[in-house]
């Protein structure tokens, strides 16, 4: 029996050992566990943070989260961008954004603790690319957060509305200068018809023809308004798919639009002569627009000169592969603080010719420099007044 003894305890000692052994599986297994748990949550959490971030850089719109106080808790990349920082967590928005009227606008909208979206006006070069010399338009919406655990926090966005106010601020515009123009024609006849309509006026066939002629001259301008209202409205949505395109020798155009203004040229011994490099140059375009392009070029050389004798002069010429063709007038020119703006609907220089002797809506250039570019072209004009003026187009091979 007392042999026995010593093989329980060894049995027991190897008892004892598995026990500890499993022990300490047990407790790495326990802490390995809870590594892994802790990895895992981390690299979901990095995955979380990542995605999230994604999501607020893919907004074109800058965000920022700012707390009461206008101190910034994050912001997305266009944010950055807008103020030109690498980050702006930390800054106060007037730190960040640098410009008085956006930062007094997100202080006031935080001040309130509300909900509020505004149209701000920036002038221009102040905010926005370094480069911006117009002014720019924005909405700021400003609202509180209305998330667990967070006290006044606040979402500001800023969206670039440049573009949106642009175009509105044109469309105004036109509806303006469109009324104006088509009043003036519209009252003349009114008026005359009032006249007209007087007892016995009809009568005094001689002053009532005069009416008559009057009317329809203004009639006569009405419509065209409307023709070149119509043509603008349609080129300026810039949509090629209006053009029909075929190829035709320029040749012929300039050909068609000298007959066509034979009566013009004649009245005043001017002349319109035609430069090509070859009589075979062919151009692939709208014949129609650029017939138009043509016609109201030189149209507008004759009629501003129609006091005079003048030389218009049509050409086309190929450099490095590029066309490009020049309306050129010895008439009286275009002072050159006016240059700038000939290209502008209704934009007519009233100092050199008043709009009862000279005939015209002022959307005759407009017509030509949105045609030029729907068809991938370029213009522009110079003028030494009292000795030439030139249009130039410059098309791409
Ligand atoms: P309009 O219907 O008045 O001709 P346009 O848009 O064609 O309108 O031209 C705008 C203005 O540019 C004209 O009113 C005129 O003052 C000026 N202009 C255009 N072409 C010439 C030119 N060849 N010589 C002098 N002035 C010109």
């Amino acid at each position: 029996m007392p042999y026995l003894l010593p093989t329980t305890c060894v049995v027991l000692a190897i008892l004892l050992f598995l026990s500890w052994r499993t022990h300490l599986i047990a407790r790495s297994l326990q802490k390995e566990k809870h590594h892994l748990e802790k990895q895992n949550l981390n690299e979901q959490y990095s995955a979380l943070e990542k995605e999230h971030k994604i999501i607020l850089n893919a907004f074109d719109d800058a965000l920022i989260i700012t707390d009461a106080k206008s101190n910034i808790k994050l912001a997305n990349r266009s944010a950055k961008e807008l103020c030109n920082r690498n980050s702006l967590r930390g800054k106060t928005v007037t730190q960040a954004f640098l410009n008085q009227p956006i930062t007094d606008a997100i202080k006031k909208a935080l001040a309130t603790g509300n909900a509020c979206r505004e149209k701000l006006v920036i002038p221009s070069g102040s905010f926005g690319s370094s480069s911006s010399l117009e002014e720019s338009s924005w909405i700021l919406d400003v609202a509180p957060l209305e998330l667990e655990n967070t006290k006044d926090l606040y979402r500001v966005i800023l969206r670039n509305i440049t573009a949106e106010h642009k175009t509105d601020q044109i469309k105004r515009e036109f509806v303006a200068n469109a009324s104006h123009e088509l009043r003036t024609p519209l009252s003349i006849i009114n008026g005359y018809l009032e006249n007209l309509l007087e007892d016995g006026m009809l009568e005094e066939t001689e002053m009532a023809t005069r009416f008559l002629t009057t009317m329809q001259k203004h009639g006569s301008r009405l419509s065209e308004l409307v023709e070149d209202m119509l043509s603008i409205s349609k080129l300026e949505t810039g949509d090629s798919s209006l053009l029909d395109i075929s190829e035709f020798r320029v040749a012929d155009v300039f050909e068609d639009i000298r007959d066509r203004l034979i009566s013009m040229t004649r009245e005043h011994n001017s002349s319109i002569t035609i430069d090509l490099p070859s009589d075979d140059l062919t151009l692939s375009g709208d014949r129609f627009y650029w017939e138009q392009i043509f016609f109201n070029l030189t149209e507008n050389a004759l009629k501003q000169n129609c006091d005079k004798t003048i030389e218009v002069q049509l050409a086309a010429k190929v450099i490095d592969g590029h066309l490009q063709f020049t309306v050129r007038d010895t008439g009286k020119g275009i002072p050159a603080a006016h240059l700038p703006y000939i290209f502008n609907r209704f934009y007519r220089v009233e100092k050199h010719h008043s709009q009862n002797v000279v005939k015209g809506t002022g959307l005759g250039l407009a017509i030509v420099k949105h045609a030029v570019e729907l068809q991938g072209g370029e213009i522009s004009a110079t003028s030494i007044p009292g000795e030439e003026t030139i249009f130039t187009i410059e098309l791409p091979s």
